[in-house]
């Protein structure tokens, strides 16, 4: 019986929390070995969403452009830190 109605709030919650910009769809989905590095095709470990698109980058490829890219982006999803917590 309750199982229904807290779907329902579950699934409100989840999609008020999802637009970070007004106009613009930023969806930070998990990355996987199937993202790959825009600059050199390794895993890619950075998401980051531009005005006219997303790039992805390995953590090397990240890092040596992050400042550029924290003047253009809208949003980094950094997920580098999972590099270092599995070795
Ligand atoms: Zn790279």
């Amino acid at each position: 019986m309750s199982t229904t109605s807290t779907s329902i709030i579950e699934r409100a919650a989840a999609t008020e929390a999802a637009p970070l910009t007004e106009g613009v769809a930023v969806e930070a989905r998990p990355l996987t070995t199937a993202d790959r590095c825009d600059a050199c095709g390794a895993q890619a470990w950075m998401r980051v969403f531009l005005v006219s698109g997303e790039l992805l980058f390995c953590a090397h490829h990240g890092r040596e452009h992050s400042q550029a890219l924290a003047e253009r982006a809208l949003f980094i999803q950094d997920e580098s830190s999972r590099l270092t917590e599995g070795a």
